[in-house]
């Protein structure tokens, strides 16, 4: 049987242990899988939390399982390690799968979208302007010149550039994407009416973008009314499609409604290559205690493997995660057991729980 070398970055935080706790799913399916582990983010030591190794390894393998990494929120810190990966990697799409699991309980079921974003541009493409930096006080200066509105002296500035090549691709991937999953309907998700330019060139393209594809429904929606509906009838949501930030806040949203981030996959596509990982942060303050939902990480897994088409094997792993969910004793701190006053399991009890399910029928 052939093997496929898989790049392994395990991250930090409870990046470690939930990697592991996949990897013991995915090596029990008998797919043959060969790991070449890097580090990457605060378990790569001092110097870049992306070393060129961890880079060459994923450009060579073309695939690769994630851990979380951990971001500094302070001004003057590194830069995100997940955000320079998927730029050097040029993984454009980020697909978050969400979907109502059976014996989660949450107050919606019957959920199943998926919400696709750019991850190239807008107000995360790191383009920042310095609070009273000269280069900051010219660009103000240039700004007000324009005529554009007034920006205060000394105001930090972030750009948020959006393409019409990079809107063109996101949108044909989302339409793709609703298509071959059987979703049959993309939403659009903008805030158009209050950037025009922005949004507004996004929209414009998404529009010319679902002419090409008659086969699939296309609507839009503005981000503010997409937060509402979802909490009220998620159900209605096939793929949305949508720009960086909005899709990151929207995809916890939706996490949220079927159980939160430790259930919640996620993969990012690129043309030379695909990152499986969680929806979900390194939850630093769980680091090393082994009770960190591994499911995000497990179904990410599956994830890859249908990427790698094995399709049988990561419909046994979502299978699999499906009956302890529902048999609902072998859940971590953040579900709700059953009965209720079972104690929470550990990851690693949770992943055993689950390879003990793909061996039934
Ligand atoms: P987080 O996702 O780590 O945590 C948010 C909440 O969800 C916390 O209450 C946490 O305990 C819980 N949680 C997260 N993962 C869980 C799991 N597997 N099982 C059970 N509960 C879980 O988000 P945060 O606290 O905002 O961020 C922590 C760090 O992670 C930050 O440095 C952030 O930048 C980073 N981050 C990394 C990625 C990534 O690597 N892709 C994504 C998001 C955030």
């Amino acid at each position: 049987m052939q093997t496929t070398r898989v790049t392994l970055l395990p991250g930090d935080g409870t990046g470690p242990e939930l990697v592991a706790a996949a990897c013991r799913v995915l090596e029990a399916t008998g797919v043959h899988l060969e790991w070449e582990t890097l580090q990457v983010g605060q378990a790569a030591g001092p110097g870049s939390g992306l070393p060129d190794e961890a880079l060459a390894s994923v450009r060579a393998n073309r695939v690769a399982l994630k851990g979380p990494v951990t971001t500094t929120k302070e001004r003057r810190g590194p830069r995100s390690v997940n955000v320079e990966l998927r730029k050097a990697l040029d993984l454009y799409a980020q697909v978050r799968p969400v979907r109502s699991r059976p014996g989660i309980r949450t107050p919606f079921s019957g959920v199943d979208l998926a919400v696709i974003r750019d991850t190239t541009e807008d107000l995360y493409g790191g383009v920042e302007f310095e609070a009273g930096a000269p280069e900051t006080e010219a660009l103000i200066e240039t700004v007000n010149r324009a005529g554009r509105g007034e920006v205060r002296p000394g105001s930090a500035i972030g750009i948020k550039p959006i393409s019409e090549a990079a809107s063109r691709r996101v949108v044909a991937f989302a339409m793709e994407y609703a298509r071959d999953h059987g979703y049959g309907h993309v939403t659009a998700v903008h805030k158009a009416s209050a950037m025009r330019s922005t949004d507004g060139l996004f929209l414009e393209v998404a529009r010319h973008v679902a002419q090409d594809h008659p086969d699939v429904a296309f609507d839009e929606m503005l981000v503010d009314s997409t937060c509402a509906a979802l909490v009220r009838r998620p159900q209605e949501f096939g793929v949305l499609a949508t720009l960086n930030l909005y899709g990151d806040i929207l995809s916890d949203l939706a996490a949220a409604l079927v159980g939160g981030v430790g259930l919640a996959p996620g993969m990012n596509v690129g043309p030379d290559a695909a990152v499986f990982e969680a929806a979900h942060g390194s939850a630093p303050k769980y680091a090393g205690l082994g009770k960190a939902n591994p499911m995000a990480m497990i179904l990410s897994g599956a994830l890859l493997l249908r990427h790698l088409g094995e399709g049988d094997a990561a419909a046994r792993v979502e299978a699999a995660v499906d009956a302890v969910a529902a048999e609902g004793r072998t859940l971590t701190y953040d579900l709700e057991r059953t009965p209720a006053d079972l104690p929470p399991a550990s990851t690693d009890e949770v992943a055993s729980a689950v390879i003990a399910a793909l061996g039934r029928p």
